[in-house]
């Protein structure tokens, strides 16, 4: 390959293809990082949304760093993955503290920080720095394994090293910023993984891929195995002044502190038993239900696990009537105050559509 080429080509490509994006109108190394951290396992669309309103209610390292627990997490609602913004915050606080509130510009300075690894650190010092440092996920993975006809297994961890190592033979260092957002880019635009769009390919005469018409077997990648399935039981339930009961998860292990409606795990014969909430679920909230209806059933994959969630409404009498500490009532207005994770809103969705059908 001619790298001066293989570097110009690109370059030049990505400047003029480049998508508009809100954290690419300035270097400000805060709002990349931000970013970054937002983009793993997220689609762009989905992102855009979430970091103009995270950037509007934290403007600087500083905001953020004085941020309640309960306001960050309620900012990063949806998005999933929340040790994401906790790992954040205490990096951002510690670079507060530590750093004079300089985001570090050297890929070692930035993994010392907490939920910084190889590609975040690379990513940021790079595109705010223009330090010359790979930022290999797992689109420049699939785009090198082309270019450069690579058969290792991406999804091997042992590889990434192996992709990190023709990164740096290849960067541009005279741009390392536009450099690594361009592969970021052509991963996302043109080096799609189904498809490559190879006629449009501004590196196409670079491709080893291409030249042998091996674009579609590659990259490697082995199958995950399947996640483990948990089932769980959720109830809407609502006391006589149209409240409803949500609590706190607890502070450690998947979704932490955040709310929920009033949820338990059951073993899959008790999922199609009518009595289960009635019974399991009843016993753990401390209220005896009625008017128990299923309205939903729906799955919600996370990286490691599947959700099989079957939710219910329920009504019962709040009066006389102790909640456990963890638990609050709420109107539905004050429910927006709250960190509710993707699966309960959805249920809270089922709830409010079960409810204007009623
Ligand atoms: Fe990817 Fe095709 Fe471009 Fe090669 S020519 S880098 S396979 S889009």
């Amino acid at each position: 390959m001619n790298i001066v080429q293989f570097q110009n080509d690109l370059l030049v490509w990505y400047e003029k293809s480049k998508r508009d994006l809100p954290w690419r109108r300035s270097k400000n190394p805060y709002y990349i990082w931000v970013s970054e951290i937002m983009l793993q396992q997220t689609r762009v669309d989905t992102v855009i949304p979430y970091f103009n309103r995270f950037i509007e209610q934290f403007p600087t390292l500083e905001a953020f760093a004085d941020a309640d627990e309960e306001l960050y997490l309620k900012s990063w609602e949806g998005l999933g993955y929340y040790s994401r913004v906790r790992n954040l915050h205490s990096a951002v606080q510690d670079v507060v503290e530590n750093y004079q509130c300089n985001v570090p510009n050297t890929v070692a300075e930035m993994r010392k920080l907490k939920g910084v690894g190889a590609y975040t650190a690379g990513a940021v010092t790079s595109i705010a720095y223009n330090v010359p440092a790979p930022a290999v996920d797992g689109n420049v993975m699939r785009v090198y394994a082309r270019l450069f006809e690579i058969d290792a297994d991406i999804a091997a961890p042992t590889s990434k090293n192996l992709f990190e190592v023709k990164v740096m033979e290849t960067i541009s260092t005279a741009d390392p910023s536009s450099f690594n957002q361009g592969l970021m880019e052509l991963g996302a635009l043109i080096c799609t993984p189904a498809k490559p769009r190879c006629l449009l390919c501004p590196v196409q005469t670079h491709c080893q891929a291409f030249q042998n018409g091996t674009e579609s077997k590659l990259p490697i990648k082995t199958k995950k195995k399947q996640g483990k399935q948990v089932y769980i039981i959720s109830v809407v339930i609502q006391n006589e002044f149209g409240e409803l009961l949500i609590q706190k998860r607890p502070a450690k292990g998947l979704l932490a502190g955040l709310w929920e409606f009033p949820s338990i795990e059951v073993e899959l014969e008790l999922m199609q038993s009518s009595e289960t909430v009635e019974t399991v679920v009843a016993d753990q909230i401390n209220f005896n239900l009625f008017n128990v209806d299923q309205i939903a059933k729906f799955k919600h994959v996370f990286t490691h696990i599947t959700w099989r969630i079957v939710g219910f409404t329920a009504c019962c009498h709040h009066q006389g009537q102790t909640i456990v500490p963890n638990q609050v009532w709420v109107s539905e207005k004050e429910l927006l105050q709250y960190a509710l994770p993707i699966p309960f809103q959805k249920l809270y969705q089922h709830f409010q559509t079960n409810k204007n059908q009623n």
